[in-house]
């Protein structure tokens, strides 16, 4: 059996979620009749204590949607150098939605807001893009899974309602965050105006993302998705998983934690390692010491049916999810430590 260390979104949906999704009430959703997407996308807002849900077919269409509904073309978004919204959504900023982006530095993956406060264009000076949204991630994929401080994201609120810049999160793994912190939902939810949440990380959905907001941003959304190829039919087949997900597989999170920080502890005693960025939750991400070692063991670990993925030059992550446990995780761990190079 293949252990895929690769993403979270590796995993294959179970008995149980697929017996739900077989057994979903469906209907047309471009009519909004479909039950099971309406129930979660009702399920969804409430537990966030958002007004609104809309259900998409990824978190880059979320995400996308998002912006497109906040800034007009020419204006400018503010995020953090590595964010996915940046870095990994084929540049949908630009493509999509016709927009500047102002890349910071940070910490991890995350900004601060001091950091935005003084990159924020001024608003009388025509030569600059008008400041139109400010987007954060968390947890922080190329941060190694960090997760943000709750009195950053406040300040970050705080200063985005003073400057009426409204302010996004990319939340493709805020459960992630959520369950190590225990940070209340709603007042974790009520510092955004939109959330992007994905179902197919490691809640273990196979399709899925939803975005929150209030009732006006989500009719905006729903415009846009339908714009951007993204009304579905009878999906409440793939939201039946999705809804399963939420319902079943978040406090469970805190498993792939804890595999997470056994990789971490194995990685740090191997001789080949550098270091490993602190592991908050479930992403380990290793800095080599010889950068030109990388690629050799990926295939050393792929020969022993471990799956990794690279993570740039002279790194490796690995992602723990809901398909691996923790014999799993001891086996990598064996084979890690034979690793000689
Ligand atoms: C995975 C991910 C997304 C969304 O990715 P899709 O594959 O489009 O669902 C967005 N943001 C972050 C940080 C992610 O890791």
């Amino acid at each position: 059996m293949k252990i895929d260390l690769r993403s979270d979104t590796v995993t294959k949906p179970s008995k149980e979620m697929l017996e739900c999704m077989l057994n979903a009430p469906v209907g047309d959703d471009v009519f909004g009749e479909d039950p099971t997407v309406n129930e979660l996308e009702k399920y969804a807002a409430e537990i966030f204590g958002k007004e609104a849900a809309l259900f998409c077919s990824s978190g880059t269409q979320t995400n996308q949607i998002a912006i497109n509904v906040h800034v007009t073309p020419g204006g400018e978004v503010i995020c953090h150098k590595e964010s996915h919204v940046y870095k990994y959504e084929g540049g949908g900023i630009a493509r999509n939605s016709g927009a500047s982006v102002r890349l910071l530095d940070g910490n991890r993956g995350r900004i601060s807001a001091e950091d935005v406060k003084n990159w924020i264009n001024p608003e009388h000076d025509v030569h600059f893009p008008l400041t139109q949204l400010i987007s954060v991630e968390d947890t922080a994929n190329r941060g190694g899974g960090a997760i943000y401080n709750f009195d950053e994201i406040k300040r970050l609120s705080e200063l985005s309602k003073s400057l009426k810049i409204p302010l996004h999160l990319d939340g493709a793994r805020v459960f992630n965050a959520l369950v190590e912190t225990e940070i209340d939902y709603k007042s974790y939810a009520s510092q955004f105006d939109s959330i992007s949440i994905c179902l197919s990380k490691g809640l273990g959905a196979p399709v899925g993302s939803l975005l929150l907001g209030n009732k006006s941003f989500i009719r905006k959304a729903h415009r846009v998705r339908k714009v951007f190829g993204g009304g579905m039919r009878q999906a409440g087949i793939i939201a039946a998983g999705g809804l399963y997900a939420l319902k079943n597989n978040v406090n469970r999170l805190k498993l792939d934690h804890q595999n997470a920080k056994e990789l971490e502890k194995t990685l740090l005693n191997c001789d080949w390692v550098e270091t490993v960025i602190p592991v908050e939750t479930n992403i380990v991400v290793t800095i080599l010491k010889n950068a030109e070692k990388r690629d050799q063991i990926i295939e050393k670990l792929n020969s022993e049916n471990i799956l990794i993925m690279p993570f740039g030059p002279g790194m490796l992550r690995m992602v723990t999810h809901l398909d691996v446990n923790s014999n799993d995780i001891d086996r990598v761990c064996n084979v890690l430590k034979k690793i000689t190079i």
